[in-house]
């Protein structure tokens, strides 16, 4: 049987964070290198694109690591306005979050389009961090698991690994709203991602790719939800700008 996966803490800044916000970088890289527990699991802060490279050298020599959100498909060109993959990899970018619901929504994006932004994450050699979850309407048709499955199918490119993917399952309804769904559901959502990946990419990736949860995780849910089967760590939004939040859902990793 492969190795369970490390797990992954991952802070979707979303479309917050000045140059002022360094400072809280600043105490979150600090903290993290000065606990005397390391966490069980690897820490990735995603903030908006304008603070990447300041975030990368904020985070210099602690366990931090620094990602960014979305990417254009293309390496480079004619296209006003966007970033490539390789420029935020160029800034420090460890990963980079694609498919999020809001991209989904607010930009049009399917699946096909969700893929080409993976496959240029890969391309540039950062992690795609592949967001998938179903809407509030979706779930009351009992619909979750087949639209799970076709955004699974469709987001993932060609070359998708276990080393170059994490899956985010993110219940729509449950983004910034404090709702979130039972330890039960999760496991039967989770269990279920985990079985297509083993049929699209086999059980050797599928079993040491990271499956993360993602939803209003909060300090105080943050135990549930990560002990939960096949749940391999959190993508936190709104409790991610707070160093001392964030932290303590990491610290989850140290009990
Ligand atoms: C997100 O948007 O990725 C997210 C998980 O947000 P929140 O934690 O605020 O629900």
């Amino acid at each position: 049987m492969a190795k369970k996966p490390k797990p992954l803490v991952a802070g979707n800044w979303k479309m917050n964070g000045l140059l002022s916000s360094r400072r809280e970088l600043a105490r979150l890289a600090r903290k993290l290198a000065r606990s005397k527990q390391k966490p069980r699991c690897e820490v990735i802060v995603c903030p908006p694109a304008t603070l990447v490279a300041l975030a990368r050298v904020e985070a210099r020599g602690s366990r931090l690591a620094i990602g960014a959100q979305d990417c254009h498909q293309a390496p480079s060109g004619a296209h006003t306005g966007d970033i490539s993959a390789e420029m935020l990899v160029d800034a420090g970018a460890a990963a980079i979050i694609v498919g999020h619901s809001e991209r989904r929504a607010d930009h049009g994006e399917r699946n096909a389009d969700v893929a080409a932004k993976a496959a240029a994450a890969h391309r540039a050699g950062a992690v795609a961090i592949v967001c998938v979850g179903e809407t509030g309407a979706e779930r009351e048709a009992r619909r979750t698991l087949s639209v799970v499955s076709a955004q699974i199918k469709g987001s993932l490119p060609d070359g998708t690994t276990a080393a170059n993917t994490v899956i985010a399952y993110e219940p729509v309804w449950a983004i910034g709203t404090g709702l979130t769904p039972t330890p039960r559901d999760i496991a039967a959502v989770h269990a279920h991602i985990r079985k297509r990946l083993t049929a699209l990419l086999g059980a050797e990736h599928a079993e040491r790719m990271r499956i993360l949860y993602g939803g209003s995780v909060k300090p105080d849910n943050a135990g549930e939800i990560l002990a939960v089967d096949n749940v391999d760590g959190a993508l936190v939004g709104g409790a991610s700008l707070k160093a001392e939040d964030f932290l303590a859902i990491v610290g989850t990793y140290r009990k």
